[in-house]
């Protein structure tokens, strides 16, 4: 592999790179950079986001422009702000040592007098929108006849944000003698038209293989309903306390409404799309960057100019219409060497779109199933140990505490000590789960769940389970011993993992809700609640009577006692109060915000 000063850069600009960590070119500017130096060859190069693109066609505009004349020599195009700002910020750092290159970045939702006013004093390198660059074409502040570059940066997203028009007229503004670098994650038909109509004879250089996805980044699927989605979410959130991720959504009110639910379920989330404000957008990425937010819910438009390496996850929310999107979104995630995970949530319809983006990434989505809540559980209860045994202990400050704390807990042995630390995080983590419904039963069945047989009739849900060692025999036993009456009929009988359901001769609905209620029974250790599972015939409506203390899933349009919300036609469900300020105050781990004080 080359060095830099091998490529052909200077020293000036070889030690801003040491001074950014840069040791060594990756693939895609160890082809672009030689190239772009030694000729006047228009370039098409086939470069995801992670690879490096950003540097592969800076560098080697940073090293040729002319310091000394200050028109504008390079106008870098690309399709949102976040990314031309991200791009001045590069190039203003590789041209650290270069004190007289200036480099100006437009874009719209800003003053257009100050970058007016900028580019007067001259800018040897200009980044910029479309839309704003074609404005400040038409009003003479910005001029392109000098041009010796023309960078079109995520040609594929600029196109597919309608920007063809602008593209037309910031080439016409060009000369013709000037060399266009062409850098697109995929290549359709519209963006070999820009390249068929406005460049001449391109070489073409490529970071890996044509639109396929990087090979840091691991593809898994989820099966989830519209109900499940969102719980799925959380849980995806819940079994990687160390999530930093991004959660792509389609519109900007779906991308609002689910950062809204993650923030009031407690999550360090927030939303960043079109219908921010600039300085809300910087605001929230900042936070981003600083990863005070764990989980940043996002447009794919507003997400296209976030530069971070270490996302874990990116999660589709719902996947993107346009499927070549799927591999601009996964990109994100992967970069810099490092590995990602980035998944889909998909309903069973959905499966088949699956197939054409695994096509373009060559690579196989791994469905996955969705965590249970013992699963979570005990992933959150050793994240707390790892943290309990990193803990550095700031021995002068607890120093003066410390006697009256050993006296306070002298009676308790090693053994309750750690259990009664354990606890204080962990025991509103494992009552939020505890009777939490497995998601990947729903999923499979839940046209079946639900609903009675039989007219005459009632379904009861029950929160006991096959894990619980329930069997038709044990809850046949359980219902008689609540004394309902002696005639009363048990119907079929359903027994899943976490949850089951029963029949009851529908006259003996009401006897059979106050025995339970009344009894109180446990099960094995644990308190059993029943509540009739809607049907759609019309026993809906009717309230929930059971204990407090049960959960899982109550049938079709109907809210689970988990605390995890639903969906239902007004958006999403309301809460339990309880179970929000349970999670809300006391969840450590995760992506959950800590309690404060
Ligand atoms: P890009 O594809 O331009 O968005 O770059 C992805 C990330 O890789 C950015 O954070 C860059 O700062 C980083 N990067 C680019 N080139 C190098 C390099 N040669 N060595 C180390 N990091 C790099």
């Amino acid at each position: 592999m080359s060095t830099f000063l091998e490529l052909g850069l200077k020293e000036s600009i070889i030690k801003a790179l040491t001074d950014l960590g840069y040791e060594k070119p990756t693939l895609i500017q160890e082809k672009s950079i030689p190239k772009i130096i030694d000729s006047n060859q228009d370039l098409k190069a086939f470069a995801q986001t992670g690879t490096g693109k950003t540097a592969a066609f800076s560098l080697p505009i940073v090293e040729l422009a002319d310091e000394n004349d200050l028109s504008t020599q390079a106008i870098i195009l690309s399709p949102t702000r976040e990314l031309a700002v991200q791009i001045g910020k590069n190039i203003e750092d590789f041209s650290k040592y270069l004190p007289s290159l200036k480099v100006c970045t437009v874009y719209g939702g800003s003053s257009i007098e100050q970058q007016i006013k900028q580019l007067k004093k001259g800018a040897q390198i200009v980044v910029g929108t479309p839309g704003r660059t074609v404005d400040l074409i038409r009003r003479r502040a910005l001029k392109l006849g000098k041009v010796k570059w023309l960078v079109l940066d995520e040609a594929d997203e600029m196109l597919n944000m309608g920007f063809k028009e602008e593209l037309d007229k910031v080439l016409e503004a060009t000369p013709e003698s000037k060399q266009t670098l062409l850098f697109s994650a995929t290549f359709p038909k519209e963006v070999e038209a820009i390249a068929k109509n406005y460049m001449t004879d391109p070489a073409e250089i490529s970071s890996g293989q044509k639109n396929q996805g990087s090979d840091n980044v691991s593809h898994e699927y989820y099966l989830v309903t519209e109900k499940t989605r969102y719980p799925a979410l959380k849980r995806v959130a819940d079994i990687n306390p160390n999530i930093y991720a991004i959660v792509f959504c389609r519109t900007r009110r779906e991308t609002q409404e689910i950062a809204d639910s993650l923030m009031k379920d407690g999550y360090n989330a927030d939303a960043l799309h079109g219908d921010l404000s600039q300085i809300q957008r910087d605001s929230v990425m900042e936070k981003f960057r600083k990863k005070n937010i764990q989980m940043l819910v996002a447009t794919d438009v507003a997400a296209r100019g976030l530069d971070v390496d270490n996302l874990t996850h990116v999660i589709n929310h719902k996947l993107p219409d346009q499927i070549e999107n799927y591999n601009h979104r996964s990109g994100r995630t992967g970069r810099a060497g490092n590995k990602g995970v980035s998944i889909a949530l998909i309903s069973r319809k959905e499966r088949s779109r699956l197939t054409p983006i695994e096509r373009i990434l060559k690579k196989k989505f791994v469905h996955t199933s969705v965590p249970t809540g013992k699963e979570i559980c005990e992933k959150q209860l050793f994240h707390l140990i790892d943290k309990v045994e990193n803990t550095e202990v700031n021995d002068s400050e607890i120093k003066t505490y410390l006697p009256s704390i050993y006296e306070k807990l002298e009676g308790l042995s090693r053994e309750e000590l750690i259990q009664k630390f354990v606890s204080i995080e962990f025991n509103s983590f494992l009552s939020y789960y505890e009777n939490a419904p497995d998601l990947n039963n729903l999923t499979t069945k839940e046209n079946s769940r639900g609903r009675s047989t039989n007219d005459n009739m009632t379904r009861f849900f029950i929160n006991l389970g096959r894990k619980d060692r329930l069997n038709p025999a044990k809850l046949i036993g359980l219902i008689n011993e609540q004394n309902i009456g002696d005639k009363v009929e048990i119907g079929s009988i359903d027994i899943l993992d976490t949850f089951s359901f029963f029949e009851i001769d529908k006259n003996y609905e009401g006897e059979t809700l106050a025995s339970f209620e009344i009894n109180r029974p446990d099960f094995n250790g644990r308190n059993v609640n029943i509540e009739i599972t809607k049907t759609d015939r019309g026993s809906g409506g009717r309230r929930r009577r059971g204990s407090s203390s049960g959960g899982g899933f109550k049938g079709r349009n109907r809210k689970k006692s988990t605390g995890e919300k639903s969906f239902s036609s007004k958006g999403f469900g309301r809460k339990r109060e309880d179970r929000k300020n349970k999670r809300t105050s006391s969840v450590e781990g995760g992506s959950r915000k800590r309690r404060r004080g």
